[in-house]
C-alpha cells in the first residue's frame, strides 16, 4: 500500500513505484511472492478478527420525514412532486411568483432563505416579497440551489445538496425516502473545558479547533467553546490542532485504533520483516 496521499502536498511518484516493487515481492522471486501472499492473507484474517469498536456514547435523531425542498421553480417543483407522494413536502421557491399549477403540498415563495440544523431538527427562515419573515421546522432538506445553503464542507445528516448533476439528485431523492424513523450515531467527541485555552482566564484565546472543524460543529460561545454532537462527523481534525488534548475523539478511541492497526500489521511484519513500512510494523518487527 503506498503512503497516504496528503491533500495539499505533492507525492513523489517514483518513490511510490519503488515501494510498490518492494511490496509486490521482487517480481520473479516465487519464494518472496509466496511469503507476501501468506502475509497478506494473515493480515486480512487478523483484520477480520478485530471486533467492531463499541461507541461509548451516542446521539439520536428522530425524523418524521417533513421535507423542505428549496430552489427555483424549474429545479424544485418536479422533484418535490415526486417526493410528495411519499413524504410531507414543503417547497420554497426562490424565483418570482409566476403562475403555478395548484399542488397538494405547500408551495411558498421567498426572496432569501437560511437553513440550519440537522436531521430531525432543521430550522428554515425565509422572507417572502412584501411579507414578514417566516420560519418553520423540518426533518430533512433537499437543497437544489446553485450554491448550498449550508456551507460547511461536511453537511449535517438529513441535509442533501446534490448540485446540478441529475444522477446525484436522483440518488439524494432515493435516500430521502429512507430517512424516516429513529437514527443513532456515536458521540465522537469529548471536550475538557478546564484544559481549553479558549476559556482559560475567561478570555478568548485559541480558536484552532473552531477554525479547522469542517462540519461547523465547534463554535465559540463567549469565553467558552461549544461542541455540537449532532453535527460532529468524527473526522478527528480538531484533535490534531489541540495540545494538550481538551478535545479528543472518543469513538473509536485512539487506543483501540492503535491496537487494531498493530494486529493488522503484525503478520506482515513477521512474514516480511525486512519491510519497514509503517511505524507500527517496525515496532512489531522489533519485538
Ligand atoms: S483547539 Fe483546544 S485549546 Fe483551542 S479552543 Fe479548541 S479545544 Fe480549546
Ligand atoms: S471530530 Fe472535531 S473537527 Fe471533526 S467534525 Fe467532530 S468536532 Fe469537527
Amino acid at each position: 500500500m503506498p503512503p497516504p496521499f496528503r491533500p495539499g502536498r505533492t507525492r513523489n511518484i517514483s518513490k511510490v513505484k519503488h515501494e510498490h516493487s518492494i511490496l509486490d515481492g521482487q517480481a520473479g522471486d516465487p519464494l518472496q511472492e509466496r511469503r507476501n501472499a501468506l502475509a497478506k492473507t494473515a493480515a486480512i484474517l487478523a483484520a477480520d478478527a478485530i471486533a467492531p469498536a463499541e461507541a461509548s456514547a451516542s446521539v439520536t435523531y428522530r425524523s418524521s420525514g417533513r421535507l423542505l425542498v428549496v430552489g427555483t421553480a424549474v429545479q424544485a417543483l418536479p422533484r418535490a412532486d415526486l417526493l410528495a407522494a411519499s413524504l410531507p413536502v414543503t417547497a420554497v421557491l426562490l424565483d418570482g411568483e409566476g403562475e403555478l399549477a395548484a399542488r397538494a403540498y405547500p408551495v411558498l415563495h421567498a426572496r432569501a432563505i437560511a437553513v440550519a440544523g440537522w436531521l430531525g431538527a432543521f430550522e428554515a427562515r425565509w422572507q417572502a416579497p412584501g411579507q414578514a419573515a417566516q420560519q418553520a421546522s423540518f426533518d430533512l432538506v433537499l437543497d437544489l440551489c446553485p450554491s448550498p445553503l449550508i456551507s460547511s464542507h461536511q453537511h449535517p445528516h438529513g441535509y442533501y445538496a446534490p448540485g446540478p448533476d441529475e444522477a446525484a439528485r436522483r440518488a439524494a431523492a432515493s435516500e430521502l425516502l429512507d430517512m424516516i424513523g429513529d437514527f443513532e450515531k456515536p458521540k465522537y467527541f469529548s471536550y475538557k473545558e478546564r484544559l481549553c485555552a479558549h476559556s482559560r482566564n475567561e478570555r478568548v484565546g485559541c480558536n484552532a479547533c473552531v477554525e479547522i472543524c469542517s462540519a461547523k460543529a465547534i463554535s465559540g460561545n463567549g469565553d467558552r467553546i461549544k461542541v455540537n454532537p449532532y453535527l460532529c462527523a468524527g473526522c478527528g481534525a480538531c484533535t490534531t490542532v489541540c495540545r494538550p488534548a481538551p478535545s479528543a475523539t472518543t469513538s473509536p478511541r485512539p487506543r483501540t485504533l492503535a491496537a487494531a492497526s498493530r494486529r493488522r500489521c503484525a503478520p506482515m511484519s513477521m512474514r516480511a520483516a525486512r519491510i519497514r513500512y509503517c511505524c507500527c510494523t517496525a515496532k512489531a518487527a522489533r519485538r
